[in-house]
């Protein structure tokens, strides 16, 4: 386990970069308006900076925290929240911005405790979804990658804190 390497380009830069501008360009279209996004620490932070530039008009932010992968690859079902946001909700167009939505245990959590706190619209962006792991059925809105059952890093994602810098998707084996 302990040995997992980036083994095989899955999505290359490139297709990263335009398909974050795509989901910027509909979320500029679905609410002209602006938008305050809330990225999740650590896996989100480059695509929260890829997208807040790609996207017109106005722009808040803000970020949280939570674990629920305390180390390898598999999902221990449990979410803690390590930090909570800095900013008030109430009333905003809300855009929770995760990296990847896999049994849908941690974007349920999310959901839960931020439309508590009364914002006006409440949807998700992730640029990874693995549809076949899903356990609960949380929707979302923009997605930028279906793919497969398969544990990735890089673009913001790690594996033990590794490979967060790669600049395209990779799977390790
Ligand atoms: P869920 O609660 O949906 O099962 O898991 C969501 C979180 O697990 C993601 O936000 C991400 O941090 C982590 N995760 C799920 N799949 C992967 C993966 O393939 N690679 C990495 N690095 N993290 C993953």
């Amino acid at each position: 386990m302990s040995d997992l390497r980036p083994i095989e380009v899955l999505i290359p830069a490139d297709s990263i970069q335009r398909r974050v501008a795509e989901l910027a360009a509909e979320i500029h279209h679905d609410l002209p308006d602006g938008v305050h996004l809330v990225a999740v620490l650590k896996g989100a932070f480059i695509f929260m900076a890829d997208l807040v530039r790609s996207l017109e008009g106005r722009v808040s932010l803000d970020f949280m925290a939570v674990s629920s992968y305390a180390k390898g690859t598999t999902s221990s079902g449990e979410v803690r929240m390590l930090k909570d946001l800095d900013h008030a909700l109430d009333g905003k167009d809300v855009i929770i911005v995760e990296d990847i939505v896999d049994t849908g245990v941690t974007l349920a959590y999310l959901k839960e405790i931020l439309r508590a706190r009364n914002p006006r619209t409440l949807r998700t962006a992730c640029l990874i979804s693995k549809p076949s792991r899903r356990q609960l059925d949380v929707p979302v809105e923009y997605i930028g990658f279906r793919i497969e059952d398969r544990f990735v890093v890089g673009y913001g994602l790690d594996y033990a804190e590794q490979y967060r810098n790669l600049p395209h998707i990779a799977v390790v084996g």
